[in-house]
C-alpha cells in the first residue's frame, strides 16, 4: 500500500553537505507493520516526512495505495495526506489553537469524512477520555503523544506513519499504543513506525535497520 524506490535526500548548509537519504527503497503491505530503527541522525526522520510527502526527495519516487505524492504540487500532496496517512511526527501534530477533539474533527473534515468516528471514541481508545477540551499546553508529554495518535488515526488512514510515538510513554500507557498498532494492522492498515523500542519491535511484522541514510539491514 506504499512504497518508495531510491530515496536520496541532501541537505546543504554552507559548504557542509548532508546525505540524509542514499537511495532507501523500501514497501509496506497492507495489514502489515514496519518498524524503522537506527541511530540518531541515520535518517529516519528524514525517511518519514519524505513518505509522508511533507519533504521532497532529491531523487527516487514515493507512492501511496498506486498515487505518487512525491514531486507533485503541495495541493496535491496535502490531498492524498489527509485521505490516506495518518502522521504523528517527532514535534507532533495538534494544531496549537484548536483542542483535542477540534482536532480530531478536522482531520476528518479535511479527509471527507466528518464524523465517521466519534472523537471521544477515538479518544477513549488511546486511554485519553475525558481530556477532549484540552489544548496541547494543558497535556503532559505521554497525553500530547496519545491525543496526537488519536488524531492520526481519526481519518481512518491506509497507513500510519509514526515517528516514535511510544518515546514518551511509560509501560502502561506504551502497551495502549502497541494494542492500537495491533488492531490497526489486524483492520489492515499499513504502519511504519520509526522506534527505538524492543517492544515495539517485537510486535512488527519486519524491521528495517538505518545508517548514515542507507538501508544495512
Ligand atoms: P533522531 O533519532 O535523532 O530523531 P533521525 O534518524 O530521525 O535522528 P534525521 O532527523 O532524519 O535523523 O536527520 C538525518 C540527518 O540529516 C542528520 O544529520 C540531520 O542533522 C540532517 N538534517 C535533518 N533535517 C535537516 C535540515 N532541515 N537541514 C539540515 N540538515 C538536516
Ligand atoms: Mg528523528
Amino acid at each position: 500500500v506504499l512504497r518508495c524506490d531510491d530515496l536520496y535526500r541532501f541537505f546543504r548548509a554552507g559548504d557542509e553537505e548532508t546525505l540524509a537519504l542514499r537511495g532507501v527503497s523500501l514497501r509496506v503491505g497492507r495489514g502489515e507493520t514496519v518498524a524503522v530503527a537506527g541511530p540518531s541522525g541515520s535518517g529516519k526522520s528524514t525517511l518519514l516526512s519524505c513518505l509522508a510527502g511533507l519533504d521532497e526527495p532529491a531523487g527516487g519516487a514515493v507512492t501511496i495505495g498506486g498515487e505518487q505524492i512525491s514531486h507533485r504540487p503541495e495541493s496535491r500532496r496535502a490531498r492524498i495526506r489527509s485521505r490516506r496517512l495518518g502522521i504523528l511526527l517527532q514535534s507532533g501534530n495538534l494544531l496549537a489553537h484548536l483542542n483535542v477533539r477540534d482536532n480530531i474533527r478536522l482531520a476528518q473534515a479535511a479527509a471527507g469524512r466528518p464524523s465517521e468516528q466519534a472523537p471521544e471514541e477515538l479518544l477513549d481508545q488511546v486511554g485519553l477520555s475525558g481530556r477532549a477540551r484540552a489544548v496541547a499546553t494543558e497535556l503532559s508529554g505521554g497525553e500530547l503523544a496519545r491525543a496526537g495518535l488519536a488524531v492520526a488515526l481519526s481519518n481512518k488512514p491506509d497507513v500510519l506513519l509514526a515517528d516514535e510515538p511510544t518515546g514518551e510513554l511509560d509501560g502502561a500507557t506504551e502497551q495502549i499504543v502497541l494494542d492500537l498498532i495491533r488492531t490497526r494492522a489486524e483492520f489492515g492498515q499499513g504502519v511504519l513506525v520509526v522506534t527505538h523500542s524492543a517492544v515495539v519491535m517485537r510486535i512488527a511484522d519486519r524491521v528495517i535497520r538505518l545508517q548514515d541514510g542507507r538501508i544495512v539491514g
